[in-house]
């Protein structure tokens, strides 16, 4: 019996008489003199524990079973990174047992009955709406006619209505034949290898790769409709569900109907009817985040995940997992294919090519003869902005003349608030978070200062906080709120839209300014890494990335590639129609490789050039990493245990340990902070070792050590 708890693993119950629990089964056991609810992991025969120290199984819950294939893939997530098995399964579990039975709606209809006994006002003007609708649902029928629903009910009972139950799920049956497009010769080839994938019902992974705007979405499009011609269900996870809305149009152009859509944000009535729904295969087509990948798919045909190289598919808190990896486990487990989709590939998943262990289909160009965007680089030290402002006289230009030709135009910065730092310009005090080891970012437009790591905020200061001195406090560097105010003054007719994740909160805020973007009741896009993801901006023609080089910084392994494929993205949101898109770059380092890379278009050589680097110090994807987090109130416990942790370190051929050492974000949310970093050989496993080494030594109450077995975030 697996219960939701981060024990080691499962615990031993009897069956009780008159019980048949199965495994997979949600039953009520007895744990520290309360009932709680755990899931039938396995039967084990009689025998093997002395059953007069076992407690009973109280209850088999009316609640569909977890089948085979979850239970398995929780147990491998556990075992990959070592959560408690439990703690896994809450994430399968919670939403089946979390809310009360749903009631369903009732729509209502007239009978034939003349209204002779008893007709009242209320009772008229309700047979009078549904003459006019033919049918309504309860809700929206007691609205309309200012009834209650005892009116309704009554006339029911006095045979003046009928009743009919409905689900009223968002989502609907997808066609596979609606509206089916011409492909080219290209797209229809990567399309038949795909079909065929699903069509074999066995497990396989390709990548479907192909620059921006290439086709891969309608051509994976029709690998989902080849699922559906099977009868069997497809899941498309999406690293942001703020890219949902469009996909989502995209989808119901193409299907006829809305997916199925999953996600944190959704009202605890839609979860537990889309959860039903994915349970009875009434959903066939999910499209979710990274939690998707835990519902539980009877019949699952086909996963595909949108967007594999990025990084936010890893979760970080809790069960700290990737979730385009697991996807994959998942689809192994499922025996279906798995598609990794994506312009700018992960080099984990372009060396699994390499390798022969993925399958590759590529489309090479875009779709409808658009031309890629030209890119120029922008050396700051020739063209430097004026003092205190960001934007060269190039890109200044270049803005200038696309809004006069009546395009859009895009400036990118990744940092959100108005400045990264302030500082007193009397005594050099920087103002720093009290909790965290980070400049607190001003937000201008809410007056406050913010730490974007523990969200501690404080009102920004009339004085200096150090020395007194008044007005002092002077903002360095920009925000995307710094750059909105300087293109404000530049081009103050041009009607501006900030995208952010904290000025566009949610899927619904994120399809209204595509929907602005796209009806051209915008000129000027100012955003973050959100306007990178997948969106389809026709009418925009111009890019400009205020700082090429902000991801350069610090000491992360994949700081170029990711540099690379961001900017790449962005580029690739420029000139996706019949107008040519261009692209500036605005860099103090024009030569760095990465420029470079992204000013010839050359990614392959890039990629080849970072697989080589990567494979001498044996880094991921040729070697492997498990980083241990050690934390603690006080900086002199978290620096004991990462001692001690230091020196019962694992030794050995292929096993190297770096650290410990004080990890970048040395403090957070208050509690100290020490990094080790296992690195193995490709052909070792991080599991075993890390299990031997952490039984080797005590962890005290008021510190923690948590595992990130591949580690995609040093911080
Ligand atoms: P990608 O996913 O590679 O960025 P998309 O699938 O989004 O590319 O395609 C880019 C644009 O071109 C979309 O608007 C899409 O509808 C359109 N498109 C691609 N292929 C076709 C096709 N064969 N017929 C019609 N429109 C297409
Ligand atoms: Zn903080």
């Amino acid at each position: 019996m697996l219960l939701p708890y981060p024990f080691p693993g499962p615990f031993d119950y009897m069956v009780p008489e008159g019980l048949d629990p199965q495994p997979g089964d949600v039953v009520v056991v007895p744990l520290n003199r309360r009932e709680v609810i755990g899931v039938v992991w396995d039967i084990e025969p009689e025998g093997r524990v002395p059953t007069h120290r076992l407690k009973s199984i109280v209850s088999v819950l009316d609640t569909p079973p977890m089948l085979e294939p979850l239970r398995r893939f929780v147990d491998w997530i556990a075992g990959y990174t070592l959560a408690p098995p439990g703690d896994v399964m809450i994430m399968a579990l919670r939403v089946a047992t979390a809310t009360a039975p749903l009631r369903p709606v009732l729509e209502y209809t007239r009978t034939a009955a003349q209204p002779t006994t008893k007709m009242t006002p209320a009772r008229r003007k309700v047979l009078e709406i549904l003459a006019e609708h033919g049918s309504m649902q309860g809700p929206a029928l007691q609205r309309e006619a200012a009834v209650s629903a005892a009116v309704l009910r009554g006339m029911v009972d006095v045979g003046l209505l009928t009743t009919t139950a409905v689900t009223a799920e968002p989502f609907g049956k997808p066609d596979p034949g609606f509206g089916r497009p011409a492909l080219s010769d290209s797209q229809q080839d990567a399309a038949a290898s795909l079909m065929n994938a699903v069509s074999a019902r066995a497990f396989s992974v390709t990548l479907l790769d192909g620059v921006t705007g290439s086709g891969k979405t309608e051509v994976y499009l029709e690998a989902i409709a080849t699922c559906l011609n099977a009868g069997r269900q497809a899941l498309v996870i999406l690293p942001e569900i703020a890219l949902s809305a469009q996909w989502i149009d995209r989808f119901q152009r193409r299907f006829g109907t809305a997916p199925a859509v999953w996600h944190s944000d959704l009202s605890p009535r839609i979860r537990k009817i889309t959860w039903q729904a994915v349970v009875d295969s009434r959903a066939v087509v999910v499209v979710g985040a990274r939690s998707a990948l835990f519902l539980p798919f009877p019949d699952l045909g086909l996963i595909v995940v949108d967007e594999e190289h990025e990084t936010a598919f890893k979760q970080q808190d809790g069960v700290v997992y990737n979730a385009r990896d697991m996807a994959i486990v998942r689809a192994r487990l499922c025996a279906c294919p798995a598609i990794l989709v994506s312009a700018t590939p992960s080099l984990e998943t372009v060396t699994n090519v390499e390798t022969g262990r993925y399958h590759h289909l590529r489309l090479p160009n875009r779709h409808g003869g658009a031309s890629l965007p030209t890119v120029s680089l922008i050396d700051l030290r020739e063209h430097p902005p004026d003092r205190g402002k960001f934007l060269s006289k190039p890109v200044i230009e270049t803005i200038r003349e696309t809004l006069l030709r009546g395009e859009q135009a895009m400036l990118f910065l990744n940092r959100r608030g108005y400045a990264p730092l302030t500082l007193c310009r009397a005594c050099g005090h920087r103002m720093q978070c009290p909790n965290c080891s980070a400049w607190l970012v001003e937000h201008r437009t809410r007056q406050q200062l913010l730490c974007h790591h523990c969200g501690h905020t404080i009102a920004i200061p009339p004085e200096c906080p150090s020395c007194g001195a008044k007005e002092s406090l002077t903002p360095i560097g920009p925000g995307i709120e710094r750059i909105t105010e300087e293109a404000a003054s530049l081009f103050p007719t041009a009607r501006r839209l900030i995208m952010a994740s904290d000025t566009i909160v949610g899927p619904q805020a994120a399809a209204s300014a595509a929907h602005a973007i796209e009806a051209r009741e915008v000129d000027l896009i100012i955003g973050t890494q959100l306007v990178a993801k997948g969106w389809h901006f026709p009418h925009l023609t111009f890019v400009g990335v205020v700082d090429a080089d902000l991801g350069l910084a610090g000491g992360d392994l994949r700081a170029a590639e990711r540099t690379v494929q961001l900017l790449h993205q962005v580029a690739g949101r420029a000139g996706r129609a019949e107008a040519p898109g261009s692209v500036a770059l605005q860099t103090f380092v024009p030569e760095h490789p990465v420029m470079q890379a992204l000013l010839n278009g050359d990614l392959d050589a890039f990629m080849a050039s970072e697989a080589e680097a990567r494979r001498e110090g044996e880094w991921p994807p040729f070697g492997r990493l498990a980083a241990l987090i050690v934390s603690a109130d006080t900086a002199l416990l978290a620096d004991t245990v990462a001692r001690d942790l230091g020196l019962a370190a694992p030794r050995g051929d292929g096993i190297a340990v770096l650290g410990p050492a004080p990890a970048p974000l040395a403090l957070l949310r208050g509690r100290h902070r020490r990094r080790l970093l296992l690195k193995v050989r490709r052909d070792m496993a991080v599991q075993p070792i890390l299990l031997q080494w952490l039984a080797r030594i005590k962890i005290p109450h008021s510190a923690r050590v948590d595992v990130d077995v591949d580690p995609i975030s040093f911080l």
